[in-house]
């Protein structure tokens, strides 16, 4: 690594000095669950997974949450430290982790009345209402156990080999729940006022250190901001700091919300660094040193925050899912090079919470490591990719990091396929940061890229390739109606792209993802009205590879970085800034929508289940907060100049519309494979050409990477 005075990032890159322990740079990897332990070959996959984000850089890891004792669990298989019998899960990671020369702390973590099993217990009998499970109320033998099982948990993490121990105060588990009236309702000396409320968090952090001794690390996660009714104010976050601080906490580290908040808190809807606010509040209450978290994806951003003294650390959890190697990156002038976490969520929360261990979109490798090794092709070919979308692109790259020669064909006058769609819908601007992640690594790995070219089976001959890989994505699916009237339908691709501008009565057809995000963006007052729109999100399209390399999410429109949009979003949300409120929330502030759409599907299932299981709640709600309303169990009749026909309940109705725009899912674009059967050449299909039905661009990205890893 170079020096950090020689980066652009030195606030970032400085080392710290924590008691006897040097940090080597401000960079955490923060908690994240990740269900490693329950794969095949848990162990092994979890060294790896570790040991690659240490060998990236990053100064400390904190390890997923464990259990000091059976009623804390999340579920009844999630893991617990609390016998010494389990260490020999944990020393193989912490010595690899060393080995790399990064610090690792064990999470303590309590899930209190979040757990899914009938032990659950905490500090009041009233049931969150994200679990239906009511938990029995803690007695004061139970809260003396407790305590001394949080003290045994970071004895034993400390013969495991770590550097120390988080406790987790944070995202609404038990030591939330006693110090928020919201959960807390009792009158014993563990309830009441804000000193009784706090007092297991505070009694907690004592016997562990007292426990551990005054060398090791000892972190507390905070709930910076609780986002609940009931919650703490801001005030009161920095009397429990403070009290944390005292009673031996090294490390302020930072959460924000409950899982049971009304706000969305990481996803891709938050500008980026939302919360750092928050967290400079934090800061000037206590001495020790704070740590800032939720997405914060860039090292612009991370060394910004440091540097203007917001907070001294920094927690990356999804950015280095993304990218293991964020910070050699940054520390070696290849920033550029990084491989962004986009918020999308859709591989690392979504898997998780489908019972899938997590992975990433943009990087299908991450929780897979011991699968996808890197070695090179042991026969070099000459290989042409037809598509540039996420699966061709991807598939160009690992191909032609793996020694193979790769020409990539694109029709188009960019590289990004559906990529270009996706940018454009509010919020997802963060799709320019994977654009440019791919034009990046073209150059890096010398793909002949060829814009503008429609690749033939004869085109594909005469250039003396060994094998092509077809990935030319799918098209819409059209409606079949007996009459349309062409001016008033359109495609979602002719609508996003400014091709064709919306009336201000819009039917969409269609309630998927594309369905929602049309939605979206049709209601959005600041897109979705033509040319405009077009030339504004093609910033940094060029015909060379693509994407300016400039033109990262900060250059969008909706800037993360912007201070009105940061204003939009607390205002819509209901976020009280100043915390001056309980929990930080007061009443929203809904913007209208831009136009009157109505949405319609055939199926009578709920509209958007389908959507993923962390975002799909924020888009419905936004949606409806609008007045967007959705029609069920419909069958479509005719498009005339009226608007759309349609039958429900078995009456004729009309929607009166300017546009129906039409988001009933892809076809496979199959013609080239098609032809290339008939003329001999060796070839494979990924993709939404091989199979268009639910094509995401997580399932695009990863048949790429992983067909590029089997030529
Ligand atoms: P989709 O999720 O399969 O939805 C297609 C919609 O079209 C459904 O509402 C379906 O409802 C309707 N439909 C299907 N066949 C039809 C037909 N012949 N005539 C009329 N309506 C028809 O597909 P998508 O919206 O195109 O999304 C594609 C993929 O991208 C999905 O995997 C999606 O998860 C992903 N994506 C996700 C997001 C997100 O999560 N925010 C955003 C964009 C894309 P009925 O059959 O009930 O009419
Ligand atoms: Fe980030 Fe999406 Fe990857 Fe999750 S899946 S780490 S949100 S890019």
């Amino acid at each position: 690594m170079t020096e950090p005075h020689e980066t652009p990032y030195p606030h970032l890159l400085a080392p710290l000095q924590i008691g006897r322990h040097t940090l080597r740079n401000r960079v955490i990897m923060g908690s994240m669950h990740t269900r490693l332990e329950e794969a095949p070959r848990a162990l092994e996959r979890r060294v790896a997974f570790y040991a690659e984000r240490a060998r990236g850089g990053v100064a400390l890891i904190v390890t997923a949450g464990y259990s000091p004792n059976a009623e804390g669990r999340m579920g009844v298989d999630t893991q617990a430290l609390d016998r010494v019998e389990q260490l020999t899960e944990h020393a193989p990671v912490t010595a690899a982790v060393h080995e790399h020369g990064a610090k690792i702390l064990l999470q303590i973590l309590h899930a209190g009345r979040y757990a899914e099993h009938d032990l659950l217990v905490a500090p009041s009998a009233v049931a969150s209402p994200i679990n239906k499970r009511t938990p029995r109320c803690m007695d004061e033998d139970d809260i003396e156990r407790t305590i001394a099982d949080f003290a045994l948990t970071a004895e034993l993490a400390i013969q495991g080999g770590y550097d120390g121990v988080e406790l987790m105060g944070s995202e609404g588990y038990l030591l939330n729940q006693f110090c928020a009236l919201r959960s807390n309702q009792r009158h014993d000396r563990w309830g009441g006022s804000l000193e009784n409320r706090c007092r297991l968090a505070l009694e907690i952090t004592r016997r562990v250190r007292e426990r551990i001794g005054p060398d090791l690390l000892l972190a507390y996660r905070i709930s910076a901001l609780d986002l609940v009714e009931g919650g703490l104010t801001g005030e009161e976050i920095g009397c429990l700091a403070r009290g944390v601080e005292s009673a031996g906490a090294d490390l302020i580290s930072t959460g924000i919300g409950w899982h049971e908040s009304p706000v969305p808190t990481i996803a891709y809807h938050v500008p980026r660094a939302a919360w750092r606010l928050a967290t400079a509040r934090l800061k000037s209450a206590v001495r020790i040193p704070v740590v800032a978290s939720n997405r914060i994806n860039t090292p612009e951003l991370a060394d910004e925050i440091i540097a203007r003294g917001e907070a001294e650390l920094v927690s990356l959890a999804r950015s280095l899912l993304a990218d293991p190697q964020f910070v050699t990156k940054s520390a070696t002038g290849r920033a550029q090079e990084i491989n962004t976490c986009i918020a999308c969520n859709q591989a690392c929360l979504d898997y998780i919470f489908s019972g899938r261990s997590a992975s990433c979109l943009v990087n299908p490798r991450a929780g897979r490591e011991i699968e996808f090794d890197a070695t090179p092709a042991i026969n070099p070919k000459r290989i042409g990719v037809v598509g540039a979308g996420p699966a061709g692109l991807a598939f160009a790259i690992q191909a032609a990091a793996r020694g193979h020669r790769v020409v990539l064909f694109e029709a188009g006058r960019q590289i990004g396929g559906q990529l270009n769609l996706a940018r454009r819908i509010p919020g997802k601007t963060e799709f320019l940061e994977l654009l440019r992640y791919f034009r990046v690594q073209l150059a890096r790995h010398a793909v002949d890229v060829r814009l503008g070219v429609t690749a033939t089976p004869a085109s594909l001959l005469s250039e003396a390739l060994d094998h092509v890989v077809v990935a030319t994505g799918s098209v819409p699916r059209q409606l079949n109606l007996p009459r349309v009237d062409p001016a008033k339908i359109a495609t979602y691709s002719q609508i996003i792209l400014g091709h064709t501008v919306a009336g201000p009565r819009v039917a969409i057809i269609g309630t998927g993802g594309i369905g929602h995000d049309v939605a979206e963006f049709l209601a959005s007052a600041d897109v979705g009205a033509g040319a405009d729109v077009a030339a504004s999100a093609d910033v940094g399209a060029s015909a060379s590879g693509g994407v300016n390399a400039n033109a990262g999410a900060n250059a969008s429109a909706d800037s993360p970085h912007d201070a009105m949009a940061l204003a939009r979003f607390f205002g819509e949300w209901g976020v009280d800034a100043s915390a001056q409120s309980p929990g930080g929330l007061q009443q929203p502030q809904v913007p209208a929508s831009a136009r009157h759409i109505v949405m319609f599907q055939r199926s009578n299932t709920r509209p958007g289940a389908r959507l993923g299981v962390s975002t799909g709640w924020i888009l419905r709600r936004k949606l409806k907060s609008r007045g967007i309303a959705v029609v069920t169990g419909c069958e479509y009749l005719r498009i005339d100049q009226l608007g759309l026909h349609y039958k429900v309940g078995g009456q004729t109705q009309l929607a009166e519309v300017d546009t129906v725009v039409v988001c009933a899912g892809q076809k496979p674009e199959q013609d080239l494979p098609a032809a290339l059967a008939r003329s001999g050449v060796a070839f494979d299909v990924i993709g939404g050409a091989r199979v268009a039905s639910e094509l995401d661009a997580t399932r695009a990205i990863s048949e790429g990477m992983q067909l590029a890893h089997t030529l």
